[in-house]
């Protein structure tokens, strides 16, 4: 492996500092994308800056309306939050559906979010909530944030430091796994907030995406079936050795319905 510099701040303004002090240098959270990526020789940094040192980062707080959630909070950290579990259910079951035990231990929602997989689970529940991804910078709309395959609206120097969660009156995530890796084929999440009804889907495009005519649908009339002859083109969506994009088109309506009646319990 190439040898690089390892940079531990302590203080956002040190992690920024380090970060605009070169072309080549990277942010770490828990590893988990980033160092595969630089084994396999597809990322050179020249540093990298471990954010676990900065305590800003970490934490979940209750707002009232909404939770603020630090971009170092780990996926098992999340899924064990009884502040999470109690305001926003949904979101601690899908934190604690990720990956296994060693990747909820070292992932981290703000490296998840950063580095957008088309399979990842938490764009989903960004999107479908409506949150807002506050960074070292500004305040950024979910809405605004996915870009596409593996983009953002990050800018080369901006740190994602927390997630704000509007708390929904009911939400439920559901997803069909891939059984080795437990990524989506397609997952998606249903939320009935203070805006209306919202339906996110990861998985099945180049990058999560919302369902209009569902949305219409459950904001009418709150039950899977609203839903269930509500069908997804399959031109813009995924074929790999995992599903094709018809059987993924499928599922989405199929999720879709499942969430909305999981969600349709916490009423
Ligand atoms: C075997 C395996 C199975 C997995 N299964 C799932 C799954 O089922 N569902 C799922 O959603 N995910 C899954 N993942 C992904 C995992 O959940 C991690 O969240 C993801 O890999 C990102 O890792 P990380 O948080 O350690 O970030 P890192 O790998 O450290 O960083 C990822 C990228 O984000 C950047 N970054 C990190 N933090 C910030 C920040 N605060 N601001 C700006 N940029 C930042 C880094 O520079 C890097 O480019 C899996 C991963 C593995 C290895």
């Amino acid at each position: 492996m190439r040898s690089f510099d390892y940079l531990q701040p302590s203080t956002l303004g040190e992690a920024t500092a380090h970060l605009r002090s070169g072309t080549e240098i990277r942010l770490l959270a828990g590893g988990m994308t980033l160092l595969p990526t630089i084994k396999q020789r597809l990322a050179a940094p020249d540093a990298l800056v471990d954010l676990a040192g900065v305590p800003a980062l970490t934490g979940i707080e209750d707002e009232g309306c909404s939770l603020l959630v630090g971009a170092m909070a780990r996926h098992a950290a999340v899924a064990a939050s009884p502040l999470v579990r109690s305001r926003i259910p949904a979101l601690a079951d899908l934190a604690a559906g990720i990956g296994d035990p060693a990747v909820r231990n070292r992932g981290t929602i703000g490296g998840s979010l950063a580095n957008n997989d088309p399979a990842a689970d938490y764009p989903a529940a960004v999107l479908g909530l409506g949150a807002t991804i506050v960074t070292s910078e500004r305040e950024i709309a979910a809405d605004d944030f996915f870009l596409g395959l593996f983009e953002t609206a990050l800018g080369a120097e901006e740190i994602i430091t927390a997630i704000r969660f509007p708390v929904p009156r009911a939400a439920a995530y559901v997803k069909f796994k891939a059984p080795a890796s437990r990524y989506a084929l397609v997952g998606v999440f249903v939320a009935q907030t203070a805006e209306g009804v919202r339906v996110a889907v990861t998985g099945a495009g180049p990058a999560v995406f919302r369902v209009p005519a569902m949305e219409e649908a459950l904001a009418a009339d709150f039950t899977p079936s609203a839903v269930a002859a509500i069908g997804i083109d399959a031109d813009d969506l995924n074929s790999d050795i995992h599903a094709e994009a018809g059987y993924r088109a499928h599922l989405v309506t199929v999720m879709a319905k499942r969430a909305v009646a999981a969600a349709a319990k916490g009423f």
